[in-house]
């Protein structure tokens, strides 16, 4: 829904009836991102310039023309467009969590033999001298690239709110700075239901989508970077879920301790597109949280 405020006098019912309707809407918003116990920010306001700001908010217009004014005022995103898909169509949305790493080359070169598009949820720490071209080739390579964390280290990340998004924001400068990417995307480490974020999960999403970003979580996993895992069960883990969804979101890691992953990664993508996907990066698609029984 659109809403105007009108200057002409002759217009003066009309405007106030479309405040009175702003500010019910308003309200309505700020009153659901601002629960008390979350610890977020009552909004007050009183010119009509503050109003206009909430109008803005409501009109979707929020991320366009504002003045970054609030704390990490660097960490915002235009977000993204979400294109839905063609009824009936499978694709396969492989993840890359934890690079850039000496792994990231020949992964590149095995997703493009398969003609496949892939995620990867960065580290800005992996990011060095040695690294940094591999973030350069993921991109000119039509691959999408997403927010993991600066430094992962789950107890200093997710000790509070403004740890999480310090570590975000200097992770969001670096990419735009150096890389030219204004990504919209992220993962938390350890998905947003890990014990690690002591249930802040829901409201660290809500911080993150009001700051223009999208969520993603994971339905499948080839758990290659717990316990001992090998080729084969890579494979198996993958196999076991991936043909139970048409957007199968899959789990991997680009690190130097997940090399058996690049060893199974043919395998993988044969055999997923031998049964009809295509392999996309997730840049135009939906937001994805694990389900609330998980
Ligand atoms: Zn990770």
């Amino acid at each position: 829904m659109k809403i105007q405020l009108y200057r002409q006098p002759h217009h003066t019912f009309l405007a106030l009836l479309l405040m009175g309707a702003a500010v019910f809407f308003v309200a309505r918003n700020v009153h659901f991102e601002a629960r008390p116990e979350e610890g977020a920010k009552v909004v007050e306001w009183h010119s009509e310039e503050e109003l206009r700001l909430l109008v803005d908010i409501e009109n979707g217009r929020f991320f366009e023309d504002r003045e970054p004014q609030e704390s990490y005022p660097a960490l915002f995103s235009s977000g993204h467009e979400v294109k839905e898909l063609p009824e009936g169509s499978k694709v396969c949305y492989l993840t890359f969590d934890d690079g850039p790493s000496e792994n990231t080359p020949e992964i590149l070169q095995i997703l493009k033999e398969y003609d496949a598009h892939a995620t990867f949820f960065l580290i800005g720490e992996n990011i060095t001298g040695e690294t940094a071209p591999y973030v350069r080739q993921i991109l000119a390579e039509g691959h999408a690239i997403g927010l993991h964390a600066n430094v992962h280290k789950y107890k200093k990340l997710y000790r509070d709110i403004d740890s999480f998004l310090a570590d975000y924001e200097t992770l969001y400068i670096r990419l735009k700075d150096e890389f030219g990417v204004e990504t919209a995307l992220f993962r938390f480490p350890g998905g947003s239901a890990c014990t690690y974020l002591h249930g802040q999960g829901k409201a660290f999403i809500s911080q993150m989508r009001h700051r223009g970003f999208t969520c993603y979580d994971w339905n499948v996993s080839g758990e290659d970077a717990v316990g001992k895992p090998t080729v084969s069960s890579i494979k198996k883990n993958v196999f076991r879920n991936v043909f139970r969804y048409k957007t199968p979101v899959v789990l991997l890691h680009d690190s130097a301790q997940t090399s058996d992953t690049v060893t199974a990664l043919p395998d993988i993508l044969k055999r997923i597109a031998g049964e009809g996907y295509t392999f996309q990066s997730l840049a135009e698609a939906d937001e994805y949280i694990f389900p609330k029984n998980r």
